[in-house]
C-alpha cells in the first residue's frame, strides 16, 4: 500500500500550491483527456523511489463548531487519521497566528509523525527569522517556497524519514501471475457489497489458498471457470464471517490504495443516481493509476427507459476519458448481467498484460506511418523508426525516432487505435511514449 502524506494548515498558507508542486510530475499524464474531472484534494506523487498519496486538507479550523468549517474540520480529521505523516504548513511571512497554535495543539495530541513547513520563505535567510515557529512545539522548521519549488524535495524526504518505510522494491514491474487482482470501487450505496456477496455465493466459484495471505486480510482468492481472481481489500467494505458489509465511512484514501494494488478495477455506478461528481473523481483516479477498468451500472432493474438513456448519455459525456472501458448494465440483486462482467474483467486483465514484441510493434508502426504520415511541423517532419514495449498494466509502447516532439496528439491517437486493434486491447489504457534520438 502506498504511504499517505497529508498537508494541513490554515487557509492561504500555500497548501494547494505545495500540493501542485508535489504532485506535478503526474499531471502531465492525464492533462489531455477531455472531460476528466479531478478532485484537487487527492493526488499521486513520486519522489525518488517512494510513490505516495498526497492529501490537501483545505483550510483547517480545529475549533470550528458549526457550518462549513466544522464539516471541513471533520474531513481534515479523517484525512489526518488516515495519513502516515502530516506536513503542517505555516506562513513564514505572515508569522504565527492563534489558529496555528490550535492546529499545533491538535497535532501534538494526535502524536502522528509531523513535520513543520514554513512556506513562502523564498529570499528569507534561515535562522532568527523562523525562530518564533519553535513555539509550536513541533520541532525543526523546514523553510520552503512552494511557489518557487525551493526546499520541497527535502521537505518530502524529511517527512518520509520519520517513517519506518520498508525499502521500496526495485521499480515494481507489473507481473503476469495469472491471478487477476480485482478491486470493486464505487461510492457508498452503489451496491458493492451486494454484488460481491452475490458473486461469492455463486456455485461456480471455488475458493483457493494463496500463500502469504492471512485470514483477516480482506483479500479473497477464488477461481471461476478456470480463471483465478483475488478480490483485494475493497474500499468501504469489511468482511464479516462469510459476507461483506458496507462500512459507514467512505474513505478516498482506501479507495485510492485499493485501486493502486489492483490489476483491474470494476467501477460500479448506480443507475438510479446517474454519474455523480464523486463517481467522476473515482474514475479519474483509476485513469491516473493506469489500471485496467470495467464499468458496470448497477440497479438496472430499478430504472425506466428514460432514466436508462439518461445514464448512458451521462457516461458518454462525464466519463468520456474512460472510453476504452467496456460498459455493462447489471442488477446485483436480481443477478442479471453478471456473467459478461466476469468475461470483461478477464479480458481487461489479458489486455493489460499483453506482450508485444519489438519486431511486431515496429512492423505495425511502419505500416501505420505508410498509411498516414505524421504532419510536418515547420521545418520538421517527425521520423518514427521503431517501437518497443516499455511496460505492462498499463501497456506502454515506446516509439523511437527523430523530431518526435512534433508528433501531434491526434496522430498519437491514430497510432493508439492501430495498436489497440492489432493486439485486441480492451479495458486497459494504452500509453504511448516518444523517445527522440538526436
Ligand atoms: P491554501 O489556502 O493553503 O491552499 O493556499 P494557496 O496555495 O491557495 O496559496 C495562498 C496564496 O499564497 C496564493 O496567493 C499563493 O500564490 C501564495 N503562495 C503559495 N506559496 C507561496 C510561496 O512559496 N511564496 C509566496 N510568496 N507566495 C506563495
Ligand atoms: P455499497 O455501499 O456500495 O456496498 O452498497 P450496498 O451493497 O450496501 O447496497 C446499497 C443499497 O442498494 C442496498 O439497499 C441494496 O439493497 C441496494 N442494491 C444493491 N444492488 C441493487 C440492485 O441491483 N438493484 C436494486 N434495486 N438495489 C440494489
Amino acid at each position: 500500500m502506498k504511504p499517505v502524506l497529508a498537508l494541513v494548515g490554515r487557509p492561504n498558507v500555500g497548501k494547494s500550491t505545495l500540493f501542485n508542486r508535489i504532485t506535478k510530475s503526474r499531471d502531465a499524464i492525464v492533462a489531455d483527456f477531455a472531460g476528466l474531472t479531478r478532485d484537487r484534494h487527492y493526488g499521486n506523487a513520486k519522489q525518488g523511489r517512494i510513490e505516495f498519496i498526497v492529501i490537501d486538507t483545505g483550510g483547517f479550523e480545529p475549533t470550528a463548531e458549526s457550518g462549513i468549517y466544522m464539516e471541513m474540520a471533520k474531513q481534515t480529521r479523517q484525512a489526518v487519521a488516515e495519513a502516515d505523516v502530516v506536513v503542517f504548513v505555516v506562513d513564514a511571512r505572515g508569522g504565527l497566528s492563534a489558529q496555528d497554535h490550535d492546529i499545533a495543539k491538535y497535532l501534538r495530541k494526535l502524536g502522528k509523525p509531523t513535520v513543520l513547513a514554513a512556506n513562502k520563505a523564498e529570499g528569507m535567510t534561515e535562522g532568527i527569522q523562523f525562530s518564533e515557529f519553535y513555539e509550536l512545539g513541533l520541532g525543526e522548521i523546514h523553510p520552503v517556497s512552494a511557489a518557487h519549488g525551493q526546499g520541497v524535495r527535502s521537505l518530502v524526504e524529511e517527512a518520509f524519514a520519520t517513517l519506518d518505510l520498508p525499502e521500496p522494491e526495485e521499480e515494481a514491474e507489473a507481473e503476469d501471475t495469472g491471478i487477476v487482482k480485482l478491486a470493486v470501487a464505487g461510492r457508498p450505496n452503489v451496491g458493492k457489497s451486494t454484488l460481491i456477496n452475490t458473486w461469492l455465493g455463486e456455485e461456480r466459484l471455488v475458493a483457493f489458498d494463496l500463500p502469504g495471505t492471512t485470514r483477516d486480510a480482506i483479500s479473497v482468492p477464488f477461481e471461476r471457470e478456470g480463471q483465478k481472481f483475488e478480490l483485494i481489500d475493497t474500499a468501504g467494505l469489511r468482511r464479516k464471517g462469510k459476507v461483506f458489509e458496507a462500512i459507514e465511512k467512505f474513505s478516498v484514501v482506501k479507495t485510492l490504495q485499493a485501486i493502486e494494488s489492483a490489476n483491474v478495477v470494476l467501477l460500479l455506478l448506480d443507475a438510479t443516481q446517474g454519474v455523480t461528481d464523486q463517481d467522476a473523481h473515482i474514475a479519474g483516479y483509476i485513469l491516473e493509476s493506469g489500471r485496467a477498468v470495467v464499468l458496470a451500472v448497477n440497479k438496472w432493474d430499478a430504472v425506466d427507459d428514460y432514466q436508462r438513456q439518461q445514464v448512458q448519455r451521462q457516461i458518454e459525456t462525464r466519463l468520456a476519458f474512460l472510453k476504452f472501458a467496456p460498459l455493462h448494465f447489471i442488477s446485483a440483486i436480481k443477478r442479471q448481467g453478471l456473467g459478461p462482467v466476469w468475461t470483461a474483467i478477464a479480458q481487461a486483465y489479458r489486455s493489460a498484460m499483453a506482450k508485444m514484441s519489438t519486431p511486431v510493434l515496429t512492423r505495425l508502426l511502419l505500416e501505420a506511418v505508410q498509411f498516414q504520415q505524421p504532419k510536418r511541423s515547420g521545418m520538421f517532419r517527425p521520423k518514427l523508426r521503431y517501437a518497443h514495449q516499455g511496460g505492462m498494466n498499463p501497456p506502454v509502447i515506446v516509439i523511437h525516432g527523430n523530431s518526435l516532439e512534433h508528433v501531434t496528439d491526434a496522430y498519437k491517437r491514430f497510432l493508439e487505435g492501430r495498436f489497440r486493434k492489432e493486439f485486441n486491447l480492451v479495458g486497459t489504457p494504452l500509453r504511448i511514449e516518444m523517445k527522440t534520438s538526436r
